[in-house]
C-alpha cells in the first residue's frame, strides 16, 4: 500500500514543483521587459515600410522590416523608464508608439533607427549627421515641436 502511494504521489509532486518554478521564471522575465499595460499589437501601415527604407538609406544599415514587432499605446504618451514617452524601442525588435504619434515620421523613424543600430542612445552619426531623426536635427513634419520647453520624449 505504501509502495503504491509513493509511486503515484512522488511524480505528481515533481510536476507541481516544475510548474511553480516555471511560473516564477515567467514572472521574473515578465517584469524585466518593458510593456505598457494597454499596448495593442499593430499591423504596420504601408507607409512604415517606406520610412524603414529611408532609414536604411540614411544610416547605411540594412535589416528585414518584418523583424520588428509593432505596438500602439492609446493616447498621446505612455509611461516609460525615462518618464513619459511617445516612442520606445526594446532590443528584442519591439517598438511602441503612442497612438497620436503614429503619423509622425520622425518619431517612428527614430525608433526604426534604434532597431537598425541595435542599441539605445543616440550616437552621431547616424543620429543627426546622416539621419536627422532627433528633435534637435529634424526639419520635417512636426519640427516646430522642438521649440517647446520639453519636446515629447522618444526613447
Ligand atoms: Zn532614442
Amino acid at each position: 500500500m505504501f509502495l503504491f502511494r509513493d509511486s503515484v504521489h512522488r511524480p505528481m509532486r515533481r510536476v507541481l514543483g516544475l510548474t511553480v518554478t516555471m511560473l516564477l521564471l515567467s514572472g521574473l522575465t515578465g517584469c524585466s521587459r518593458f510593456e505598457p499595460e494597454a499596448s495593442l499589437r499593430l499591423v504596420p501601415p504601408a507607409e512604415f515600410e517606406t520610412w524603414w527604407s529611408k532609414t536604411e538609406q540614411c544610416s547605411g544599415l540594412h535589416a528585414s522590416f518584418q523583424r520588428v514587432q509593432w505596438y500602439v499605446v492609446p493616447g498621446d504618451s505612455f509611461s516609460c523608464p525615462g518618464g513619459r514617452c511617445v516612442g520606445h524601442w526594446e532590443d528584442n525588435h519591439t517598438i511602441y508608439i503612442a497612438e497620436d504619434w503614429l503619423q509622425n515620421e520622425m518619431v517612428v523613424r527614430h525608433e526604426m533607427l534604434h532597431d537598425l543600430i541595435g542599441h539605445p542612445g543616440h550616437p552621431d552619426p547616424p543620429f543627426g549627421d546622416g539621419c536627422p531623426l532627433t528633435w534637435a536635427t529634424w526639419g520635417g513634419d512636426g519640427a516646430s515641436l522642438r521649440a517647446g520647453d520639453a519636446p515629447p520624449r522618444i526613447d
